[in-house]
């Protein structure tokens, strides 16, 4: 059967499947603006790069509530209605998630946020009384994009954080609470920008903000500030910062925080941007350094002003360290080179903070509207009734000219990310052919564990052997990598280049990556410097204090350091263990060029992209599988009366399951030993006759 013009909208429903076919068809699509197809049950969503017509407007979302999957043209309210149905079946009352996955600027970000517009439709409620949690859910976006996001090669509105949106939904489906976890912000463009990015968004916000505000916090053009003018872009094409700034406050009202924490919030941005400014030259002393002139002074003073501390103490904190030996304790001077990195640590340090406390905030307003609520209307609600639909937006894979820790800590979630997967598509389908002891020759497929191996494993993988080296005072990135190569000799994925003594190149799924080890020491250590920590814990503003809180007691050498990358891993595994306690659902966003422009599409970019989700092996799984099935008993209560003959008098189960099928017509099924397994469609085949009886 030849492919009808116009592509089909199910992969799986091509005859001859091959890369070339596979392509042909997303491209005839993507013609005619369809952007979305399915493989099966994971959607493939191609970025438009315009905005299309209708297609997410509110008689759309009516369309796809509560309709059979695959009835409709492919869409990701679909993917959602699914989830959310799921969640409502007495037998499957388990939380779902769906995963969104691809390259910086494909689309996951504008995806997850059509999704959780469909969510809260579906699960919103009639009340209008204050503001609603689904209100709150979808106001949480722009709150997010202010703070994490920030204009990049690849995207204009690039995310550089993950993050996991958990909605969660009370046993009549409203939703009754939610929370978001954000993963690794990107710190390093706090105080370093290359042309033609830009800093994160609400740097240009503030500066754009009303008079009042600007004299407040001496702002002035971002063109004046150090942090911002390393990029000449300073504006973005169709967008006003002036605008976003209000949407930014209104969102952040609705979400929940209040005119103070605003204020104190934008306040530590502003300090931010002077805290840049502060120039030094060399002081009196040998190696010692000041301020560099009267500018440089009057920003260290309106720094200190609106932190709330002292601007001495602030001066110091910068110029100097102290040193603890054996017999005393001294003040050492910095250089000015060092002044000016000790000032842009505190920079970063005070701007992730900041995001991490936005976010924790996020998650506090949200559950604690819920709480109100639950006091509300705590008749007739069953609190153990929870159930999640949690959602996923995390960083793609990523292979530069130079890749540093960040692209190193990006890839390693998306070698998890591609293991969920795998064992989801494969190893889950495979397991439950033989458990249910069906006809199945088995598809092989690359599992990645070993990469994992060599990236977590504890000791001897590479995290493990980041933090040693950041322990130990004597490393350098050249005896870190000495040890990667002498330990990972003839690890299949581990490999020397030839040309570098301090680069190493990991074969992940998607491809070999060459790594520059040269920054991973520093940005793996995550230790507040105890003068800026001291500085900041006694600042007058309750707020500032508050994103200082006194460390812990330390009780040994190893848990005084904290790594970036053993929190991250953490961060991952809690990640995952949420996710496998899920019903998971893809969604594998495609950019089809790198010019974000509509309607030209790459067809080598997109096959290799494609080829990085995973999506041409999970075809292949599909088509040549059983995508769908039910227990028996299910499949009777649902299909049962297309063959009401067939469960008279004393039926088993097994053979009226055979029956109705065979009574259909259907063909290539199987009947495994509690389930029926159906080929790809034919479910939906059953649907419609249903609908006919
Ligand atoms: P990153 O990893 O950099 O955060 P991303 O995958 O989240 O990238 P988005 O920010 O979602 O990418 O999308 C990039 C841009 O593409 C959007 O700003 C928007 O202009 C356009 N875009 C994406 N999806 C759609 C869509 N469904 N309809 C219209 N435009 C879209
Ligand atoms: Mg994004």
């Amino acid at each position: 059967m030849e492919a009808p013009a116009g592509g089909v909208d199910d992969m799986t429903k091509l005859s001859y499947l091959h890369e070339p076919g596979v392509l042909e068809n997303l491209k005839s699509r993507y013609e005619l603006n369809e952007i979305y197809t399915y493989t099966g049950n994971i959607l493939i969503a191609i970025n438009p790069f315009q905005r299309l017509p209708h297609i997410y407007d509110g008689h759309m979302m009516q369309q796809y509530k509560g309709a059979p999957f695959g009835e409709l043209s492919p869409h990701v309210f679909a993917v959602a209605d699914v989830a959310y149905r799921n969640r409502a079946m007495v037998n499957e009352g388990k939380s779902n998630s769906i995963l969104v996955s691809g390259e910086s600027g494909a689309g996951k970000t504008e995806t997850t946020k059509m999704l959780m517009r469909y969510l809260a439709y579906l699960g919103g409620r009639a009340a209008t009384e204050g503001r609603t949690v689904e209100q709150q859910v979808l106001e949480s976006n722009p709150v997010l994009e202010a703070f994490g996001n920030a204009k990049t090669v690849r995207n204009n509105n690039s995310s550089r954080f993950g993050k996991f949106v958990e909605i969660q939904f009370d046993k009549h489906g409203r939703i009754s609470g939610a929370a978001i976890r954000t993963y690794l912000l990107e710190r390093s463009r706090v105080c370093q920008v290359n042309d033609p990015e830009r800093n994160y968004h609400c740097f240009y916000l503030l500066c754009a903000a009303p008079q009042e505000e600007i004299e407040k916090y001496k702002l002035d053009h971002p063109k004046t500030f150090h942090y911002l003018n390393q990029s000449k872009c300073f504006e973005l094409v169709g967008v006003s910062d002036a605008h976003d700034y209000l949407a930014t406050r209104r969102a952040m009202d609705i979400v929940g925080i209040s005119a103070k924490e605003q204020e104190a919030i934008f306040r530590v941005v502003a300090a931010i941007l002077h805290l840049g400014n502060i120039v030094f030259t060399k002081g009196k002393e040998v190696d010692s350094s000041v301020p560099k002139d009267e500018k440089a002074k009057f920003h260290l003073k309106t720094t200190a002003e609106l932190l709330m501390c002292d601007a001495v103490a602030l001066e110091d904190a910068l110029c100097k360290r102290v040193m603890i030996t054996p017999e005393e304790v001294i003040k050492r001077s910095l250089d000015p080179q060092s002044a000016a990195i000790s000032r842009d640590g505190l920079a970063k340090t005070i701007y992730s903070r900041l995001f991490d406390w936005n976010f924790v905030m996020l998650h506090l307003c949200m559950n604690l509207y819920r709480l109100v609520d639950k006091i509300n209307n705590s008749i007739g609600q069953d609190p153990t009734s929870k159930c999640l639909i949690g959602v996923l937006d995390i960083y793609g894979f990523e292979s530069f000219k130079t890749n540093s820790f960040e692209q190193f800590c990006i890839n390693f979630t998306n070698e998890k990310l591609q293991q969920h997967f795998n064992q989801h598509v494969f190893k889950m389908e495979q397991e439950e052919y033989t458990k249910e002891q069906i006809n199945w020759s088995y598809i092989e497929f690359v599992d990645n564990q070993d990469v994992l191996d060599l990236i977590e494993k504890k000791p001897g993988g590479i995290i493990a052997l980041l933090d040693e080296a950041c322990m130990f005072p004597k490393s350098t990135h050249e005896t870190f990598s000495n040890k990667l190569y002498q330990t990972f000799k003839s690890h299949k994925r581990f490999i020397k280049p030839k040309l570098s003594r301090t680069d190493f190149t990991i074969s992940h799924y998607a491809g070999e990556v060459q790594y520059q080890s040269d920054q991973f020491l520093d940005k793996n250590k995550d230790y507040v410097v105890a003068e800026h920590q001291e500085l900041l814990g006694a600042s007058k503003c309750q707020f500032v204090a508050g994103l200082f809180p006194p460390p812990p007691e330390e009780t040994s050498k190893s848990s005084k350091f904290s790594s970036i990358g053993s929190r991250f891993k953490l961060q991952l595994q809690s990640l995952m263990e949420t996710l496998n306690s899920t019903e998971p659902h893809y969604i594998r966003c495609v950019k089809p060029n790198n010019l974000l422009k509509p309607a030209i599409f790459e067809n080598v970019n997109i096959m290799q992209q494609l080829r990085c989700g995973g999506v041409l092996e999970a075809i292949r799984i599909s088509c040549a599988g059983y995508p769908t099935r039910r227990a028996f008993f299910e499949f009777i209560n649902r299909f049962g009366l297309l063959a009401p003959e067939a469960l008279e008098g004393n039926y088993d189960e097994k053979v009226a399951c055979q029956r109705i099928m065979e009574k259909k017509g259907l063909k290539g099924f199987q009947i495994g030993k509690t389930k029926v397994f159906l080929r790809a469609g034919q479910m939906a085949e059953l649907d419609a006759r249903r609908a006919e009886v």
